[in-house]
């Protein structure tokens, strides 16, 4: 017998991972293309990177934090409720959770029972999972998440800030938009094998939006050294 792979419990951490070091490199090559675009000399261009992974991997995982434990708070709150509720009113709890099951395609004797064993065996598990679609699974971590997409960010922005310090200032575009596309496509590559899904489709996608986004900052860089100069 073949067990089938599943991704579904590994999707929470691994997107908060991915989509903070694909921001990494993102926004921090913008932000040294954007000033190499507008710069002959490389201190602007480090100051410029440097900040950025720093404002960005606190600012991810701040964001990260608070929408994770919003969540969370909702979670909890509805388990409270659905705690008390149990406690205080079992009959029409038990009427509540059969009613689910019949609307799910089990005949009014089968639902009754079922819930009947489910309330017997853990009350408020069953009605987490059916009634508020709560599960271990899907359930918040707030700090984990947090942690998880600052230091990826921090991952990402690495590879702009060490071009920024080290290429040649020549080059410095070029060498900025060529690595961090190769970078997007890399864990593009890996993010999609580690969550099974089309790795060209999730490849495409992630190089010609980011080439839109460095082309964006080149040209603001652009346009403002031509204003000043
Ligand atoms: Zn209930």
């Amino acid at each position: 017998m073949e067990i089938e792979k599943h991704y579904i419990n590994r999707s929470g951490w691994l997107r908060a991972a991915v989509l903070g070091a694909n921001d990494g490199i993102l926004s921090t090559t913008s932000l040294a293309i954007g000033v190499a675009a507008a710069s002959t000399t490389r201190e602007p261009i480090i100051l410029a990177t440097l900040a950025g992974v720093v404002a960005g991997a606190l600012s991810m995982a701040a964001g990260e934090y608070v929408s994770v434990s919003s969540q969370s708070d909702i979670e909890t709150a509805d388990l409270l409720r659905e705690q008390d509720e149990l406690e205080n009113f079992p009959e029409s709890e038990l009427q509540e959770l059969a009613m689910i099951y019949e609307k799910r395609g089990l005949d009014k004797t089968l639902a009754i029972a079922v819930a009947k064993q489910l309330t017997a065996h853990n009350a408020l598990e069953a009605h987490a999972r059916d009634e508020l679609g709560i599960n271990e699974i899907t359930q918040a971590k707030p700090f984990q998440a947090a942690i998880a997409s600052g230091i990826s960010f921090i991952a990402g922005g690495l590879l702009p800030l060490l071009l920024s310090l080290f290429a040649p200032m020549k080059q410095m575009i070029v060498l900025q938009y060529g690595f961090s596309i190769l970078f997007l496509a890399v864990s593009g590559t890996f993010a999609a094998k580690a969550g099974g899904s089309l790795v060209f489709r999730s490849v495409m996608r992630i190089c010609i939006w980011g080439t839109f986004a460095m082309a964006m900052s080149a040209l603001v860089g652009y346009l403002f050294e031509v204003r000043v100069s």
